[in-house]
């Protein structure tokens, strides 16, 4: 079978390699299409803190069934899938919690071992969750990131709050989507790109604002009026946008950091201290998230249909990457169809 393996920065390389024989725990599947993530990214300039070279990338991914092996309950051959791609220990403080998504030797597929950029991927049957017939296998290769916006919203409290997002890129969108589904009052969602305002929009967030072009306050007080905002989720990982949720946020509430941090930001710390801000992590999700994710997306309350931008045969893996690069502003969601 083909594979794409990241051999170092900006060098993907194709090579043929054994369909992989499935241990009795494991399913095989065909796979159909692999999406690009913004870690993906990071590793494909050699950018990663936590990954290195080669790795066979791939950490969202949908495929048909095509062999069950002998332990496997309740999946067919033909059953369209995704998988949730946490390989964890089970034994450590944080799994024995039931905080496996941060066990301390917490392996991510397709970042710290071989992801489904290849034709037929074997995993895990206890990581495999079937799709329901509203969602296609472009859809199904979207579950993986909506997830991350439904667990970060469970790190706080969104239900009859109103919600600030900063950052409408995918997993800011997709933050803001999780806020209405579970319940928000409302949620302003912010960038500094009118392009993926309008897409938060048809999506149904209720309020976008553009932060180049008012202060983050004036945007609030557009959103929300004299009720102020809540809670903020900061989706972009640099520090004048934590410090915008510290400025903007009203004494004793939550401000959750989603964004991944290149480098260490400057951060309002007085302003946390003297009024009792907390600052919340979130990594990845929950068994629960991702199967709550994927019942949203069959409901309709979560909709990735207009986050997929583009989708590239699997022969121009590099190309996806270089029209990722050309195209910041307007790609959000890149698939690859293997
Ligand atoms: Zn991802
Ligand atoms: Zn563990």
């Amino acid at each position: 079978m083909k594979q794409a393996v990241l051999v170092g920065p900006e060098k993907i390389e194709f090579s043929e390699i054994e369909r992989p024989v499935i241990k009795p725990n494991e399913i095989l599947m065909k796979v159909k299409y692999v999406g690009i993530c913004g870690s993906d990214i990071h590793a494909y300039y050699g950018k990663h803190p936590f990954m290195s070279f080669p790795i066979r990338l791939g950490h969202e991914m949908s495929g048909e069934v095509v062999e069950v092996g002998a332990d496997v309950k309740d999946i067919q051959v033909g059953d369209l899938v995704t998988a949730m791609p946490q390989e964890f220990c089970g034994e450590c403080e944080p799994c024995k919690s039931g905080r496996y998504n941060i066990c301390n030797t917490l392996k991510v597929i397709g970042c710290q071992s071989p992801g489904a950029s290849c034709e037929y991927f074997n995993v895990d049957a206890a990581l495999i969750k079937k799709m329901p017939k509203e969602l296609d296998a472009q859809l199904a290769a979207t579950v993986e990131p909506a997830a991350v916006g439904v667990h970060a919203v469970r790190r706080t409290t969104v239900k009859d709050m109103n919600v600030v997002v900063i950052g409408a890129g995918t997993i800011g969108n997709v933050t803001a989507q999780a806020a209405m589904a579970e319940g928000a009052k409302s949620v302003l969602i912010t960038d500094l790109s009118d392009y993926r305002l309008e897409l938060a929009k048809s999506c149904g967030i209720p309020h976008a604002a553009n932060t180049g072009k008012m202060s983050m306050q004036e945007a609030v007080d557009q959103a929300f009026g004299g009720e102020g905002a809540d809670v903020f989720f900061e989706c972009i990982g640099i520090g004048p946008t934590v410090n915008q949720a510290i400025e903007c946020s009203k004494k004793g509430h939550d401000i959750v950091i989603v964004g991944v941090y290149g480098s260490m930001p400057q951060i309002n710390m007085a302003w946390v201290q003297d009024r009792e801000f907390r600052l919340i992590g979130t990594l990845m999700y929950l068994e629960k998230d991702f199967q709550d994710t994927i019942d949203y997306m069959a409901a309709g309350k979560i909709n990735m249909k207009p986050l997929v931008s583009k989708v590239f045969p699997f022969d121009e893996y590099r190309e996806a990457y270089k029209y990722i690069e050309n195209n910041k502003d307007i790609s959000l969601k890149v698939l690859i169809e293997v």
